[in-house]
This record gives C-alpha cells, structure tokens and sequence, in this order.
C-alpha cells in the first residue's frame, strides 16, 4: 500500500515572512497523519524552515554531483544536509530547460544525494511539441532509463510524471492521459528494478490545484502530486494535503 505524498516546490519564492505558510502547513500536515507531506524550499529558507517545524520535512529544489569543488553557485548534497534538508528534487523540467541539464546530469544528481542520506523526488516529462507529435510516451521512458539512479528504491527514490506544458501553465493532461502515463512508468519502473517498482511512488505534476487534485489522485497509480504554484500559501496548499487524506 503506498501513501500519497503531497510535495511542494516553492521555486524561486520565499521570503523570511513567508515561514509563518510554512508553520501553517506543517500544523495541516501533522493533523493528516495518514498523507506524507513536504516543501522543497529555496536554499536561503531551508534552515530556518527546517527549525521553525522541525517535526516537517523540508526539502531543497537541486544538487550539484560532486560533494565540492570549483562549482560557483552550486550546492552540494552534504551542504543541503547540514542546513536541516531530508529531500531533494533532481531533473526538474526548469533545471533541464534553463541550466541545459541532461538526464545523465540528474542520473548523477541522484546519486549524490542518495551517497548522503537525502530522499529523491526524480522528475521526468514530455515537452509540449513532443506531446503533439506523440512522442510523450517513448521521451518518459528514456528519461527513466538514462537518470533513474543505481539502488533505486521505493523507500527513497519517487518518480514525479510533470508534463512540461502542464506546469505553470493551469492546463493539466486528462485523467486517461495521467493514467496511461503513470501505467507506462510504472511498467518501465518494473523492468529496471523488478517488483519493487510496486511499492514506489509515482507523483503527478502539472497545474495541480485545490480544485482538480482529488480527481487527479484517484486515478490509478498516482501515488501523490508535485505542487508548484499552489504550494506557496497554506491557504492553497492543505486543500490538496486534505484531498490526498
Ligand atoms: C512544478 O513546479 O513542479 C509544478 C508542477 O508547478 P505548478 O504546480 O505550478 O504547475
């Protein structure tokens, strides 16, 4: 039986005041025990996050692979683990778009994190351009096969499906498109590790709101959402932590 986690990713927001959402949505966390819940914060909040509810999981948004070095910007997994992280997200569609970040970079993302205690959120998802040409299908796979991490586990690795076009944008996939997505990873996931592919979680990303996150974490093998916009405040986020309840 797999629990839904609700995940989300503040991006590039957040501020000090803005730690007062974050107690707010770790009260709504604690009082829905039966859902796993976290924020994937930026950097700068990540301390202050992880002191002002310590029972909450905070998260961060990205790793570099090596542990140091002459990488200006950069952060590394045990940094991340010092300031308080337990999760991180690696393959995010903005990082691939914005930073040309390949799934052999989020393969080795993946890895330093795992070498350093920290969970996994693996992203993967098809363009809008590839989805038109109906190649959505057979780009998710590959993503899988190229980043999924060596000693992937369902106990610290989830896949997280995020359309490109989905995020952001308030357009989401249909519920049938969602399922055959998650159904098609799952298959995927079972051919690289075996069984225990039943037991990981594949979230849903894309546009995710108070409004469409029950439906969407009905749906067969959705075992959760990644949230970007709506996760900023409390007052749209616990909304979908009570849909996943
Ligand atoms: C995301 O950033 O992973 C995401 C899904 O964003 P949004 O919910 O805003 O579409």
């Amino acid at each position: 039986m797999r629990r839904k986690l609700v995940a989300g990713n503040w991006k590039m927001h957040g501020m000090r005041p803005h730690l007062r959402e974050i107690d707010a949505i770790a009260a709504a966390a604690r009082a829905h025990p039966q859902v796993d819940a976290l924020l994937c914060v930026p950097y700068t909040l990540i301390a202050a996050a992880a002191d002002i509810a310590p029972d909450f999981t905070i998260g961060a948004q990205d790793v570099h692979e090596s542990d140091q070095g002459a990488h200006t910007g950069d952060i590394s997994a045990p940094m991340l683990v010092e300031a308080g992280a337990k999760v991180v997200i690696v393959g995010h569609s903005e990082r691939r778009a914005d930073h040309a970040e390949t799934s052999h970079h989020t393969w080795a993302k993946a890895a330093a994190a795992r070498r350093h205690g920290l969970n996994v959120i693996l992203c993967c998802g098809e363009t809008e351009a590839e989805h038109d040409a109906g190649r959505a299908e057979r780009i998710v796979q590959s993503q899988i096969e190229k980043s999924l991490p060596d000693g992937a586990a369902p106990d610290w690795l989830t896949i997280a499906y995020e359309p490109r076009w989905a995020i952001g944008t308030g357009k989401t996939p249909t519920l049938d498109e969602i399922a055959t997505m998650h159904a098609i990873l799952r298959a995927k996931l079972r051919g690289m590790i075996g069984p225990s592919a039943n037991e990981m979680r594949i979230l849903y990303g894309g546009s995710v709101s108070g409004a469409n996150a029950a439906s969407i974490l009905a749906v067969d093998d959705v075992d959760g959402a990644l949230v970007g916009g709506a996760s900023l405040t409390a007052a749209k986020f616990v909304p979908i932590i009570e849909a996943a309840a």
